[in-house]
């Protein structure tokens, strides 16, 4: 009898997210795969997650329900161009975030996560390296101002976080009374992060609600995609949370990739095992992928 696994991302819909047997974000759900070994993984995400679970997990299959759940930091970056800079660049570290295809990681000397890219970014400056840093410019542009990194970017963003804007901000936040936080996933364009009050991962950004000790009056606004807001709304009914505004000042920004694994794909591949398999991967592929992800996954913090 074949043991299944589904996971799903925080930024799934809700309904799909009861579906899963675990809900995290990308390295999460790799991890968790990687504890409750399974034979069949349903992976309702994105590709580059869904191949990041297979690089890790090589002996299980890995399935994603629509081949079209790809992921803008992923499309954005050419990868012959990105080995032309890499060359150009030879002499200095690569980290490249985690939201990456397989051909990308490759080509890095370390993957990050938003939870550990500060730390491991720092250790490699007090050791004397220089780095480049692929693909989200936003996040690299970041982590040049907060801590004085000097880091050569790659230039792609996420669609979904870059829609973010500080000036639809500063007129929500004059139009609002009362106390009013702002908490942003560092994906998000600089001028929205310097307004923050909190700067985080997806998890960090959980966690920061889960903690939250403040007036229970004051309007929370969370630059990140809504999928997300579901979880921190079931734990803290308590709060007004409500996701930050993009460039027209809608407050609607979801990420079309994550929103294709429908309920009813996620269920005809629970029930089925059809999708896009990540059945592509060669060993020799898996093999050099790995080596960055362990790096990462052996640097303690
Ligand atoms: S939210 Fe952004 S980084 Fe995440 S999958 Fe969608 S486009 Fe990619």
């Amino acid at each position: 009898m074949n043991k299944i696994l589904t996971l799903a991302h925080y930024y799934t819909i809700p309904e799909v997210q009861k579906l899963a047997d675990h809900v995290g974000d990308s390295l999460d759900l790799a991890l968790y795969a990687k504890e409750n070994k399974a034979d069949i993984i349903i992976f309702a995400g994105v590709r580059f997650m869904a191949e990041t679970v297979k690089i890790i997990n090589p002996s299980s299959r890995v399935i994603l329900p629509d081949y079209n759940s790809t992921c803008s930091l992923v499309t954005m970056t050419d990868i012959d161009k990105l080995k032309e800079w890499r060359q150009k660049y030879s002499e200095y570290t690569h980290v490249a975030y985690i939201n990456s295809s397989v051909e990308h990681k490759v080509t890095s000397d370390w993957i990050v996560t938003s939870r550990n890219v500060v730390e491991i970014v720092k250790y490699l400056y007090s050791i004397g390296k220089k780095v480049i840093y692929s693909p989200d410019r936003n996040m690299g542009a970041y982590l040049n101002y907060e801590y004085g990194f000097d880091m050569k970017l790659w230039d792609a963003v996420c669609e979904v976080h870059d829609k973010f804007n500080a000036y639809q901000l500063d007129k929500l936040f004059s139009e609002i009374g009362g106390s009013k936080y702002l908490i942003s996933h560092p994906e998000s364009p600089l001028p929205v992060l310097k307004k923050s009050n909190f700067i985080g991962s997806t998890h960090g950004l959980l966690n920061w609600i889960v903690n939250f000790k403040g007036d229970e009056k004051s309007v929370i606004f969370v630059a990140t995609e809504e999928g997300i807001l579901y979880n921190m709304k079931s734990k803290r009914p308590d709060l007004d949370i409500r996701q930050a505004p993009i460039y027209s000042g809608c407050k609607c920004n979801s990420c079309p990739y994550m929103k294709m694994n429908t309920v009813e794909l996620v269920k005809r591949a629970q029930k089925e095992y059809v999708g896009f398999e990540i059945d592509y991967l060669s060993d020799d592929i898996i093999k050099q992928a790995i080596i960055p992800i362990e790096r990462m996954l052996n640097f303690k913090i």
